[in-house]
């Protein structure tokens, strides 16, 4: 009994010993293996495979967890490579659409560099055919240089309405209002289109109920483009016949326009696509004139003023394009820029301010020469900037106007040098400039120009700054050199003698010529013209515009 007890015993002790180790063997070993696997596909280690040692169920859950490791990583290799290449693709589409975008920059920059420095180019010698026009205005107020003024004008307006072209395609116009006389303002819009539809068998009419004393606040300018280009087409879509410009004012003061022309007319479904930038109605005769943005402009224009530009036609009968506007009162009399100064002034004696002026353009030198010394200032002209820089520095005048573009010594240079040794009180300076980049007025007053003056100078405007800046003291002069005195060119003899002391460089003759030129009254204008070449002792090309005056056989009697 006692040995059944005892092998019972022994048997399980040896079980207890045995059965461990067995598990161990066939449980523990395999189900920490897998452990240590899923481990390290945690880890991110997909190729993991656990070795398989015994063939029963945890052998055959060993080669499930095998065939998923392999699966997952098929899919993880599969995941990553769609990953990459879509990045790849969508990195290049990145680019792609930066360089387009930057190519559309560039562009758009181009295009705004390439129309300010043109409207710079043009401004240029309209400063110098502006200027000169308003000299003479104020001394004869001839038929002649009321056109040289009002066409000068049109053609800054028009440079001014290239710039806005390019703004209204950026989306970026606003209005600017002034004080204006309607009725006049459409008067002299009808002489406009008149001047540029000469050659056409087409009549220009306007029928205004404007009263003539009408002020109203609006942007002159954009509404005289609108007009202008619905006038313009009338014309050119017409044979003969008639163009009208109607402006009625209805009882709630709203103001009615239309033009009317009896031209070619549009057909219905042509009439729903002319707004639309760039439509053109196909039209075989008319090709290349024009490109399709005058209406898309024009309406625009009208919504951002408070109307609708609509149209109506027949074709073979005409069309009328109408819109109405409500605009602010301004019956107070306002000043019209190139107002014409009509009275005579001068400096007060013993009172001549030294004016140094800087401009490498020769005419706008003249210009400036030819506004302020009749009026008294001691001018001193400068084509080159460094070497003004030098006479200043040394002996500084009372103020200085300079340009600002000029090779070199550019206007900011000499500006920035001279502040280092005068004050803005000490020495104004006032900056003329063609430019319209809006930062170059302001970098100029910035680094301390007291005032800009944009190009072509007003000379009303000009003269007021010269006020404020120099306390200036003005006398009234006698009309004694009446502004209806006919201006003549010197008689052939006086005429030979000038360009002969020109020839020779005759500075005292000359001068002393000009003087007797000034003590006749229908002399003067004339005299006024030498003298820019006079003081800036420019001698042969005044022979040379002598020479271009011609009056030999012209003018044989004095
Ligand atoms: P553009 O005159 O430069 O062609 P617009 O935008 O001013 O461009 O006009 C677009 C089109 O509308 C013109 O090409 C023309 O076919 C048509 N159109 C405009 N005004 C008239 C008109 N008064 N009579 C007939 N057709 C017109």
């Amino acid at each position: 009994m006692s040995l059944l007890i005892g092998q019972i015993i022994l048997s399980t002790l040896l079980l207890l010993f045995i059965l461990p180790l067995f598990f161990r063997r066939t449980l523990l070993v395999p189900l920490n293996r897998l452990l240590d696997g899923v481990t390290q596909i945690n880890s991110g280690q997909l190729q993991t495979t656990v070795p398989v040692t015994i063939e029963d169920e945890i052998g055959y859950l060993t080669h499930s967890f095998n065939d998923m490791t392999q699966s997952l990583y098929a899919l993880n290799v599969g995941l990553e490579e769609t990953v990459r290449a879509r990045t790849h693709e969508l990195n290049l589409e990145i680019a792609e659409r930066k360089r387009a975008e930057e190519q559309a920059n560039a562009a758009s920059r181009a295009k705004s560099v390439f129309l300010s420095n043109m409207s710079h180019e043009l401004r240029t010698p309209l400063n110098a055919i502006l200027g000169y026009a308003q000299i003479q205005q104020r001394e004869n107020h001839s038929a002649a240089t009321q056109i040289i003024t009002r066409s000068g004008r049109h053609l800054l307006t028009l440079i001014d309405d290239m710039l806005d072209l390019a703004r209204i395609e950026a989306g970026k116009i606003e209005l600017r209002e002034k004080p204006v006389a309607l009725q006049t303002f459409l008067s002299e819009l009808i002489e406009l289109a008149r001047i540029s539809a000469k050659s056409k068998a087409v009549e220009i009419q306007l029928d205004s109920d404007i009263a003539a004393d009408k002020r109203v606040m609006l942007d002159a300018t954009r509404l005289r483009q609108v007009l202008l280009n619905l006038i313009d087409n009338g014309v050119k879509f017409s044979h003969t016949g008639t163009v009208t410009l109607r402006v009625v004012e209805d009882d709630a003061g709203k103001i009615h326009f239309s033009v009317s022309d009896t031209g070619i007319g549009i057909s219905p479904d042509q009439l729903a696509l002319i707004f639309d930038p760039l439509y053109q109605v196909p039209n075989e005769q008319l090709n290349g004139q024009g490109v399709g943005l005058g209406l898309a402009i024009s309406s625009q224009i009208i919504t951002l003023m408070g109307g609708e530009l609509v149209a109506a036609s027949r074709v073979g009968e005409g069309s009328t394009f109408s819109f109405s506007l409500v605009f602010a009162d301004a019956s107070a009399p306002a000043t019209t820029p190139f107002a014409h100064v009509h009275h005579h002034r001068a400096l007060a004696d013993g009172h001549a301010p030294r004016i140094v002026i800087i401009d490498d353009n020769r005419d706008n030198r003249h210009v400036l020469i030819a506004m302020l010394e009749p009026l008294g200032f001691v001018i001193q002209p400068y084509a080159d900037a460094r070497e003004a820089f030098g006479v200043i520095a040394q002996q500084p005048p009372d103020l200085v106007i300079t340009d600002l573009i000029m090779p070199d010594f550019d206007g900011f240079t000499l500006i920035r040098r001279l502040r280092q040794q005068f004050t803005a009180s000490e020495l104004p300076i006032i900056v003329t400039s063609a430019s319209v980049f809006p930062e170059d007025s302001q970098r100029s007053v910035d680094i301390g120009a007291n005032h800009f003056l944009p190009k072509p100078i007003e000379l009303d405007r000009l003269l007021s700054i010269l006020d404020t800046l120099l306390s200036l003291e003005w006398v009234e002069l006698e009309s004694a050199e009446s502004p209806e005195v006919v201006q003549r060119i010197p008689s052939a003899e006086t005429f030979t003698t000038l360009y002969h002391a020109a020839n020779k460089g005759d500075v005292r003759e000359l001068r002393h010529l000009v003087a007797k030129l000034l003590q006749q009254p229908d002399q003067q204008q004339f005299a006024a013209q030498i003298q820019p070449y006079l003081a800036t002792f420019e001698l042969t090309e005044l022979a040379s515009w002598l020479a271009t005056q011609s009056p030999i056989g012209e003018h044989t009697h004095g």
